[in-house]
C-alpha cells in the first residue's frame, strides 16, 4: 500500500470515529465500570504505535530526561515514591510495567511518557499537603499511560500533519525528537494533552485513588493548592505542568464523579507517617542545600527546572549534606 492510500485510510478513521457517538457512548459506560478497573481497554483509539513501540518510544525519551536531569539516589525517597506509585498501577487500567523515579527539582512537576516512565519532581512532594494529594496527581498522570494519550495525540497530530503538509512531514517521533532536542531537554508537544485527554486522565485517575483506598477529593484539593501556588509565585509550577488548570467545570465534574459513581466508604487514607517522613527528609535536604549556598562565596543559582545544570559543584555538595546531618533527621527515621 502507498503512502498516499495509508494517509486517506487514516483522515478517514479519524473522521470516522469523530463521528460516531455510540462508540464512544459505549466506551464511556465501560470507563464508568469501576469493578472491572484493569480489565476495560481504556487505551483503544486510533494509534499508529504497537505497545512494544510505544514502550521503546518512552524508553528512549526517558534516557533523555535521566541524561538532563538529575534523578535522586536517595534509597528511602526513591523506594516510598515507587511504592505510593506502584501500588496506584495495581489499582489502574495500565497494561504496561511502570519504572518511577524521582527528579531532584524544586519545580512542581510529574509526568509520565508513553510507555509507563514516570519522573516526579521533588518539589510536587514538598507541594503536597499529604500521601492522597500525591496520589492523585499521580493517578493522573497514570491515567494518561492507561489511556495510551501520549501515541493517541501523536497520531492524530501526524494525520493532521499529513493532511496539511504531506510532503515537509517526514520522520514521524524520529524527526520529532531530533528537532525537539535541539534546544530542549523533552519534546513537551505530546506532554499537552488535548482538554478532552486531561478530562478522561481526571476522570479515570480518580477511579485509581479510590480503587487504591485514597480519599478521591485529594486530587482536586491538590490541583487547587498548585494553582494557587502559581498565582502567588508564577514560575514555581511547571508549564507543561500548569496546562492542568483545574477550572471550575473541571472541579464540578470531579466531585460529581465522586459522589455519583464511588460509593462511599467508611474510611479513606489520607495520609501517611511515611509520607510525614519522607516530606521531613527531602525539606531536610533543601535547607542544607539553601544554608550551604548561603556559605559559599562564589554565586550560586537555585535548581530550578530539570535541565539546569547551572548549580554545578553537586559532589561536594552533597557529600557535605551526608556529613552535616542534623539530629532532626535521624529522628524522623
Ligand atoms: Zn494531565
Amino acid at each position: 500500500m502507498n503512502g498516499r492510500w495509508a494517509r486517506r485510510i487514516m483522515i478517514f478513521a479519524l473522521v470516522l470515529s469523530i463521528s460516531t457517538p455510540s462508540l464512544w457512548a459505549t466506551d464511556k459506560k465501560q470507563k464508568d465500570d469501576i469493578d472491572s478497573i484493569g480489565n476495560r481497554d481504556v487505551g483503544k483509539g486510533m494509534n499508529r504505535y504497537s505497545i512494544e513501540k510505544e514502550i521503546a518510544l518512552g524508553k528512549s525519551l526517558a534516557q533523555e530526561v535521566e541524561r538532563t536531569s538529575k534523578v535522586i539516589d536517595d534509597p528511602i525517597i526513591a523506594e516510598y515514591v515507587n511504592r505510593v506509585g506502584q501500588n496506584l498501577v495495581k489499582h489502574s487500567d495500565a497494561q504496561v510495567p511502570f519504572t518511577i523515579k524521582v527528579i531532584d527539582s524544586d519545580e512542581v512537576n510529574a509526568f509520565a511518557l508513553p510507555g509507563g516512565f514516570f519522573f516526579v519532581n521533588t518539589g510536587l512532594i514538598l507541594a503536597a499537603e499529604n500521601e492522597c494529594e500525591l496520589a492523585g496527581v499521580m493517578a493522573h498522570e497514570i491515567a494518561h499511560v492507561a489511556a495510551r494519550h501520549g501515541t493517541r495525540q501523536a497520531t492524530r497530530a501526524e494525520v493532521a500533519n499529513w493532511a496539511t503538509l504531506p510532503l515537509i512531514f517526514l520522520g514521524g517521533w524520529a524527526g520529532y525528537g531530533i528537532r525537539q532536542a535541539v534546544g530542549l531537554a523533552l519534546p513537551l508537544g505530546f506532554l499537552k494533552f488535548s482538554r478532552g485527554f486531561e478530562e478522561e486522565a481526571d476522570y479515570l485517575g480518580v477511579q485509581y485513588m479510590y480503587a487504591a483506598g485514597y480519599d478521591p477529593n485529594g486530587m482536586v484539593t491538590f490541583f487547587e493548592r498548585i494553582q494557587a501556588k502559581e498565582k502567588h509565585k508564577p514560575g514555581a509550577v511547571a508549564k507543561a505542568f500548569s496546562t492542568h488548570p483545574q477550572t471550575p467545570d473541571r472541579i464540578e465534574r470531579a466531585q460529581k464523579e465522586i459522589t455519583q459513581l464511588l460509593p462511599s466508604k467508611e474510611a479513606y487514607v489520607v495520609t501517611t507517617s511515611d509520607f510525614d517522613s519522607i516530606k521531613g527528609r527531602l525539606q531536610g535536604i533543601e535547607n542544607r542545600r539553601t544554608v550551604e549556598e548561603a556559605k559559599s562565596d562564589r554565586p550560586t543559582l537555585k535548581r530550578k527546572t530539570s535541565g539546569d545544570t547551572t548549580d554545578v559543584d553537586e559532589s561536594t555538595d552533597k557529600k557535605k549534606t551526608e556529613d552535616e546531618a542534623p539530629p532532626t533527621l535521624k529522628r524522623r527515621n
